[in-house]
């Protein structure tokens, strides 16, 4: 697989990012290069583009931030995910063959490298179409050989006297659930578990998620 990588000039410094549990995949609504979404992600006052990768319809792949770089692609969700793009609006238009291969490509090496990353299609994350009724997301995860998610069969809800906790913990961010809206709520924690909720405190006191979006 081979990645091409632009030279972007940043209209700033990006912010370091240091969890990475989210693969969100995007459509770009539009056509054009890496460079051109780039251009356009800075005159909106952006550090640049957006997205970690960009996928064109001839199926060549791009570099955008680098991996461990907070993106700016999902309000809420930049500081604990990747942001896939891929060229073309898949609303109204059918993705072609190289595409999806090379998207195939593309998430199973993320994947591989992020071994309990959950992916998902931006419009489970955020009031949105993209990345558009027609995206073949079933045929790009199956492409890859990554088990479905298995569904939560135990959806309870908190209990009264936690439930302000919770629906709190669920506006910061502090917990993702599925990314379907289900939290098992009633669960034991981990100590791995607690450190990332601990890491994520400290992410949001150090104001993190003020910084774009
Ligand atoms: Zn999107």
């Amino acid at each position: 697989m081979k990645i091409n990588k632009p030279n972007y000039n940043w209209g700033y410094a990006l912010t370091p990012r240091s969890l990475t549990t989210h693969l969100i995949i995007h459509h770009s609504a539009g056509s054009g290069s890496a460079e051109a979404i780039h251009n356009y992600h800075l005159s909106l006052g952006w550090a640049g583009i957006a997205y970690h990768y960009y996928v064109r319809r001839d199926g060549t792949i791009f570099a955008g931030r680098p991996e461990n770089m907070r993106g700016g692609h999902t309000t809420n969700w930049n500081w604990c995910s990747l942001g896939v793009c891929f060229e073309g609006n898949f609303e109204n238009e059918q993705m072609s063959a190289q595409q999806l291969a090379a998207g195939s490509e593309l998430i199973a090496d993320i994947k591989r490298r992020y071994p309990t990353i959950v992916i998902g299609k931006h419009s489970e994350y955020g009031q949105t179409a993209c990345p558009g009724k027609n995206f073949p997301f079933a045929e790009m995860i199956s492409g890859c050989d990554i088990e479905p998610e298995k569904d939560v069969e135990d959806k309870p809800e908190p209990d009264d006297w936690a439930k302000n906790a919770c629906e709190q913990a669920v506006a910061t961010g502090l917990f993702l659930g599925d990314g379907k809206g289900n939290y098992n709520w009633k669960n034991a924690v981990t100590r791995q578990e607690l450190a990332v909720v601990l890491a994520r405190v400290r992410a949001i006191e150090n104001a993190e998620l003020r910084i774009e979006n």
